[in-house]
């Protein structure tokens, strides 16, 4: 399949050809003729399948058929929930709807809001923009949106995350009643099928990978160990394979904070994001990151929402996450589009049912490793399963891969035993 069978236009095809894309993903194959055809679409697929192509390339050939050039009304609204991918998703726009005739616009708070209502009076046919500015800017009369005919509720299961619930209803009560919808989400809940019901109308449904599974390109690492090593662990990891671009995950603000002037202390540049540092600081420290000028970006998972990365090698959870969903997203970080990648899990003993969370929702099985040098002191004697009539020693079965950096891995598989499970509360979710 190429993309010209999507039936995508001349113009269209140039963009795609100029960025270098030889055939679509299975995500863009899916959606971009359902889209072109007008259905309302409702897409299971996360961060680094291809997705905003998905839908950026057919709302660009739907509305560049009829352009007010006079009034330019927003005729595509795009709402995201984080200014990160508003302003990537932007980019896309602009790429690929280089030769044509579209005018679009990012917004998002934090920053004036002047320039924004400015733009908005020159005319805007394609909006891209995060609840808070969207309803603040429609409240101040500068924001018509009744000419909208595509809507997109893009990483719809990090809106209702983030608490967006109230605001996205709000914004429908904006819209037209005839229009077109298109729905994204990484992960599929009770909450957001209930929310795709009240939006949707017929929707088809197209996946790019099945419900909550993990890219299957990418290698999964699970390492235990205690929670006081992971920072040595984590220095020598880099230094020893020599990683340049790796992207780091921590539960908690103060956790990025502390592990970034640690990795700074021996010589790895880092940086942190997270939603305790402001938009300017994590524009630089994401572009630096992506200019190979800092070697690690560590970051929240709120504050790592959106973020286009291609080809990212390397991302470590130094912790778990107590939201399993947010491990699919964060993994979704590397082996983007085809491409390979790891992502290697630090596991501690408070950790463990997280994990077993994660196995639940993404319903696999992990391996784990325990690394020599970097063994826990405590083992949850549940978690191991060992072999019969070797009730005393842990099964200590040699590392597949000898040869993988740093250190000898000895392996040895949980009990998966606990029954029940969803995501743990945590209760940090403020400090994320
Ligand atoms: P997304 O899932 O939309 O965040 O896209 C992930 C990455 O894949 C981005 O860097 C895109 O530029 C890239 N990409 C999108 N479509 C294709 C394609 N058909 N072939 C190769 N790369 C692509």
């Amino acid at each position: 399949m190429t993309f010209k069978d999507l039936g995508l236009s001349n113009a269209l095809l140039k963009a795609i050809e100029e960025k270098g894309y030889t055939k679509p993903s299975p995500i863009q194959e899916k959606a971009i003729p359902k889209v072109l055809e007008g259905s309302d679409v409702l897409a299971s697929a996360q961060t680094g399948t291809g997705k905003t192509a998905g839908f950026v390339l057919p709302i660009l050939q739907l509305l560049d058929n009829d352009v007010d050039y006079r009034k330019r009304p927003i005729r595509s609204l795009i709402v995201t929930p984080t200014r990160e991918l508003a302003a990537q998703i932007q980019q896309n726009v602009k790429e690929y709807g280089k030769h044509m005739d579209i005018k679009s616009m990012v917004m998002f708070g934090g920053v004036k809001q002047k320039p924004q209502v400015a733009q908005l009076r020159e005319g805007v046919d394609i909006l891209i923009a995060t609840p808070g500015r969207l309803i603040d800017l429609n409240n101040q009369g500068f924001i018509d949106l009744k000419k909208v005919k595509v809507f997109v509720l893009d990483e719809a299961d990090r809106m209702l995350d983030m608490g967006f619930v109230r605001d996205i209803q709000i914004i429908m009560t904006l819209l037209p009643e005839r229009r077109q919808n298109l729905l994204f989400s990484a992960t599929f809940s009770k909450e957001i099928r209930k929310l795709a019901n009240g939006i949707l109308t017929n929707p088809v449904s197209v996946e790019a990978t099945p419900e909550n599974t993990t890219v299957e390109v990418i290698k999964q690492k699970i390492i235990r160990m205690d929670k006081p090593r992971k920072t040595a662990f984590t220095i020598k990891m880099i230094e020893e394979g020599d990683w340049q671009q790796v992207l780091i995950f921590t539960r908690t603000k103060h956790g990025a904070n502390k592990l970034c002037e640690k990795l700074n202390n021996k010589k790895i540049s880092a940086m942190a994001i997270h939603g305790n540092k402001s938009q300017n600081h994590r524009t630089k420290a994401l572009a630096q990151f992506k200019k190979g000028e800092v070697r690690v970006l560590v970051a929240t998972d709120i504050a790592a929402r959106g973020i286009d990365i291609p080809l990212l090698p390397h991302v470590i959870n130094f912790e778990i996450p107590n939201i399993s969903e947010d491990y699919v997203h964060r993994i979704g970080r590397t082996g983007r589009a085809g491409a390979n990648g790891v992502a290697i899990s630090l596991v501690d003993n408070d950790e463990l049912m997280y994990i077993r969370d994660i196995e639940k929702l993404t319903r696999q099985k992990f391996e784990k490793e325990v690394i020599e040098g970097f063994e826990p002191t405590h083992i949850n004697e549940a978690d191991i399963k060992r072999p019969k009539g070797n009730q005393g020693q842990r099964s200590n079965r040699g590392s597949k891969n000898p040869n993988s950096k740093p250190g000898n891995k000895k392996h040895y598989h949980t009990n998966n035993s606990k029954k029940g499970g969803g995501n743990r509360g945590g209760g940090n979710s403020g400090k994320r």
